[in-house]
Order: C-alpha cells, then structure tokens, then sequence
C-alpha cells in the first residue's frame, strides 16, 4: 500500500518557511491535485516527497517514513517528473527513457530483455517510437516533456509526483497525457500528486485538491468546494468567472475591457 502521509512538515531555503507545518493524506491509488499561484510552494512540496528537499517534519509512503528507506528503496517507489528536467547531451530517448529501470538493476548487471521490454511500451504510450533514435536535446519541448513522463513510467512507481507536467503540452497531447496517467493509476494503483498550473485543467484530473498559499493549506476538498471565485481572488489576486459544468467548475478570466486597447485600429 502507498499512502502517502505528510504530518507538520516544514520546509525553508534560508530563514524563510516554504512549507509551513503542512500536513496532508493521499490514499494509496488515489490522485490529488496540487494548486496555488507562483512560489506557493507546489514544487518544493513534491520536491520534499521525492526526497530532494530538506524538511521537519514526517514524510511516509505506506507505514514506512521516508527517512528510514533506503536511497535506492525510496528511488524505485517514487519517481518525480519536474518542472524543469535537465537533459543529458547525446542521449538517444530510447536511452534516456531507459534510465528509469535504474533503481531496478543492481550494479552487477546491465538491463535484462525485462527492462527493455517496458522502456519500449513507455515510449508508445507516450507516442514517442518514431523519435526514439533522436537525441534528446533535439526534441520539441512537448515531445521533451512525454520523454520525461516516459522514463518515470518506465521506473514503475508507486508514487508519481508530476510538476506542471502538461505546461507546454498541446490540447491533443495534454489529453492523451491526462488520460495516461489516470490509466496507470487505475490499472497499477499508483499513488499521483499533480501540481497544476490549470485550475479548470486541475479540476478534471482529480477528485481531491489542496490549493496551497504562502507554504500554507489554504483549502483542501472536492474542486468545486477549492476552486471558487472568492478563493481565487484571494489568493491569485484574480478576478476571474467560476461555471459549473458536470465534467467539474471551468475557471474564466474576467478582462476588464472597459481600458482604452493601444492597439485599436484608429478611425
Ligand atoms: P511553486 O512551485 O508553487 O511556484 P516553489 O515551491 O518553487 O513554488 O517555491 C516556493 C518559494 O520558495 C518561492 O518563493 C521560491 O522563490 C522559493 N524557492 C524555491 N526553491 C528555492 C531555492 N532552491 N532556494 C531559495 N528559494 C527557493
Ligand atoms: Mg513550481
């Protein structure tokens, strides 16, 4: 079981709290979408999961507490895609997504005809066979960013920890991608915790969100009780329209047009 528990952890860079005795539970199996405006602290929140981050605090996956695992136990269960990977020159994505059966293989040997087996089924669920070739560095950075969900799927974890991973995603591909994931979720059980930059986009992804504001929950529920016109302005600064469809609420941008535009053809 991979329940995910985090119970008053506190996390700073320098004298300044981050994270601010933060406690949360993710089900083992279930999704939760993180929210919250710029330097909330979504990444550092999955960051700290992901073991890269200090913190007070306990952080554990199933009955176990983060610090008490192993580095190379906690790489196998928990596989962080983030916001800004870093890509190894001359790599082939064949190579790159490959790198996820790391933490699998003891030093002793190299990748068994098992590992290459489910490198190549990440790289068609994320539609990448005919690029598998190409240098990494090459690719487009949507196409980057399915090389990178491909070599987490690749680790087969019990806990995904995804950072914005749909920004610069095209509609098609953000789908496809969204739809993956909950696939995996549903078939292996897998423990997901999204940080989304979308909130109409984070609506539809899970059941369960925490808006997170200044390191701090600032509420925590079903998207509609998270993701009201009120909590919005409050903590985004930003007024926006909140309807209500069945497929969970869809945020707009209230603009105000009432400012003369510097660019309105001149009669
Ligand atoms: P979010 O992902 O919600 O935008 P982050 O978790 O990246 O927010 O950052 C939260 C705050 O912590 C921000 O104010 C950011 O500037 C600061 N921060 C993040 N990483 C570091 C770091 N390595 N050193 C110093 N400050 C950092
Ligand atoms: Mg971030």
């Amino acid at each position: 079981m991979s329940t995910v528990r985090l119970h008053n952890v506190t996390a700073a860079f320098g004298k300044r709290p981050v994270l601010d005795d933060l406690s949360l539970t993710v089900p083992s199996g279930g999704s939760l979408a993180v929210i919250g405006p710029n330097g909330a602290g979504k990444s550092t929140l999955l960051n700290a999961i992901a073991g890269l981050v200090a913190y007070h605090g306990e952080i554990s996956v199933g009955t176990t507490p983060m610090r008490a695992m192993a580095r190379s136990t906690r790489a196998r269960l928990v596989a962080l895609v983030p916001q800004s990977p870093l890509f190894p020159a001359g790599m082939t994505v064949f190579d790159y997504v490959l790198l996820g059966r790391t933490p699998h293989i003891p030093y002793w040997r190299s990748e068994g005809a098992a590992d290459v087996a489910i490198t190549r089924m990440s790289i068609k669920a994320l539609d990448l066979s005919d690029l598998e070739d190409r240098s990494v560095d090459t690719l487009s950075g949507g196409e980057r960013q399915r090389a990178v969900l491909a070599r987490a799927l690749t680790q087969e974890p019990e806990v995904l920890l995804l950072d914005e991973p749909t920004t610069g995603l095209d509609l098609g591909h953000q789908q496809t991608f969204l739809e993956l994931v909950e696939s995996i979720r549903h078939e292996r059980g897998t423990t997901v915790i999204s940080a989304i930059h979308d909130l109409t986009v984070a609506a539809r992804c899970a059941a369960e969100m925490v808006l997170l504001s200044g390191g701090v929950v600032a509420a925590t529920g079903s998207p509609a009780t998270v993701i009201t016109e009120d909590l919005v302005r409050r903590h985004y600064g930003a007024a926006v329209e909140v309807i209500a469809t069945s497929g969970g609420p869809v945020v707009v941008p209230l603009v105000d047009q009432t400012t003369p535009s510097t660019t309105e053809p001149t009669k």
